[in-house]
């Protein structure tokens, strides 16, 4: 048997993490068994899905590297199929045309609830032998069985057994003939040969339903697995109270699609003591039985930890890719300055995130727009114009324009004054940097240039002199 996953979300909203970890594990499903992964959009929600949330979602899922063998299929493209099947169940008397007024259901389930019993359709017009009453759209239900009971060998859960006399006749088509969601779901899986269904553990209770109807149409149900939800550090169900839930949110502040994807790997699921994880040794490693069936809960700080490692050992030219994308967001063209791979090197071992590393790397292509304040106050002081001066002039005579021969220059001219390195390169930072931190200055300066180190250390001069004839007088 080939094995066919899908990832089925909803366009009501962006992708979520809950939502690509569930994919996350369908993809990885299909993938260690050679089979396909198929991407269906469940947007029947006329309402409540919109274009934006599609776009959203596709964005996610390539942001991810999620990338599906088949789809995306749309249901709102598959309305005559729906309707075929309804036809086909209502010819075969497994489904039913139901008449019932919203207020004779509304007084049904009044009483159902006052006598503490699970609201529920009586199944009234299952046995209705009379004539429709007249000028009443019906909805059509299915005929669910009446007695025994639906055993779902849940990969997650383990067997859950449902008793078919706590489900009711399921509608399956409204008054105005469309298709309600646990009838799509079941259409298509059945329609997409698929044999897993990897998804939210709050579709459990829908699975004997679907089971019925698969069983009904003559499809043997797939396997499932119920992914138990993400929870916030609190406890409650994991939302934007907790801070960033949307994928592309964590592209925008810096994470690597692969940071997250472990992560989500290892939120309810260990091997051994292992920590990180290549996308191929998830492939190899990952068993969703061993995923724990209860609630996992978000921890920011291991996330953040992880997109450290990945930035301290990742491919450049990967990590290249996904930095020039956030210096192209500060609107910087990172052809106007030195080799993303070179910054990389530099920056690695200092940076949390993309973000955090685009942002300290925009002195490297763009002109300094001032010193930052407080490491001016600190490093710039007018007492050290001349051997800045000198330094400026030293630099400029450096044979190549290397790490090793700029470190050297800077050396010797700080052994000749007698000063210690940090007194000479810490102006010096700030001058060609604006800032106190950046990589070790002879990496900062062989990366600028040479002709940008100079030019950023004339104008630093020019403002000293400014400062400093500011300063003689007081
Ligand atoms: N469309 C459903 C959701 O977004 C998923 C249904 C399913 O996977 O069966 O929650």
């Amino acid at each position: 048997m080939s094995i066919r996953t899908r990832f089925a979300p909803s366009p009501t909203g962006y992708l979520h993490v809950g939502g690509a970890r569930t994919a996350l594990f369908s993809w990885l499903y299909a993938r260690k068994h050679g089979g396909k992964f198929i991407l269906r959009i469940e947007d029947t929600d006329l309402e409540r899905s919109t274009a934006e949330s599609v776009n959203a979602i596709l964005e996610g899922m390539t942001w991810l590297g999620l990338e599906y063998d088949e789809g995306p299929f749309f249901q709102t493209h598959r309305f005559d199929r729906y309707k075929e099947i309804i036809q086909q169940l209502l010819r075969e008397g497994k489904a039913y045309h139901c008449y019932c007024s919203r207020e004779r259901l509304d007084s049904l389930r009044a009483e159902q609830l006052a006598r503490k019993e699970k609201p529920r359709y009586d199944g009234r017009c299952r046995h209705w032998g009379a004539e429709p009453p007249p000028g009443v759209a019906p909805v059509v239900r299915f005929k669910n069985p009446l007695d025994g009971g639906v055993v779902v060998e849940d990969m997650i859960h383990g067997r859950v057994v449902f008793q078919n006399s706590e489900l009711d006749d399921l509608i399956i088509a409204r008054s105005d003939g469309s298709p309600t969601y646990n009838f799509t779901v079941v259409v298509d899986d059945m329609d997409m040969h698929i044999t897993h269904v990897i998804r939210g553990d709050d579709h459990l209770n829908n699975t004997p339903r679907q089971i019925n109807m698969l069983a009904a149409l003559g499809s043997v149900p797939p396997v499932y697995a119920h992914v138990p939800m993400i929870l916030g550090h609190d406890g409650s169900r994991l939302s934007k109270r907790h801070g960033a839930v949307s994928v592309m949110q964590y592209r925008e502040d810096g994470y690597l699609p692969e940071a997250l994807l472990n992560y989500l790997v290892r939120l309810g699921w260990s091997h051994g003591d292992k920590e990180v994880f290549s996308i191929e040794e998830m492939i190899d490693l990952f068993d969703i039985q061993n995923v724990h069936s209860s609630a996992a809960a978000f921890n920011p700080e291991k996330l953040l930890w992880l997109n450290q490692q990945y930035i301290k050992t990742g491919d450049l030219d990967h990590i290249a890719h996904h930095l020039s994308w956030h210096l192209g967001q500060l609107g910087i063209d990172p052809s106007s300055g030195p080799d993303l791979r070179d910054v990389i090197r530099a920056q690695r071992e200092r940076a949390k995130t993309l973000a955090e590393m685009a942002a300290n790397s925009v002195f490297f292509y763009r002109d300094l727009e001032g010193y930052d304040d407080k490491a001016a106050a600190k490093h710039l002081k007018p007492d050290s114009l001349a051997v800045l001066q000198e330094l400026r002039d030293v630099l400029s005579r450096v044979t190549e324009w290397v790490p090793a021969l700029i470190h050297g220059a800077i050396h010797q001219l700080a052994e000749a004054h007698g000063l210690n390195l940090g007194k000479l390169a810490q102006p010096l930072r700030v001058l060609v940097t604006g800032k106190e931190v950046s990589p070790p200055i002879d990496q900062t300066l062989a990366l600028l240039g040479r002709e940008r180190t100079l030019r950023r250390l004339d104008d630093g001069l020019r403002y000293l002199r400014g400062a400093g004839a500011g300063t003689s007088t007081s």
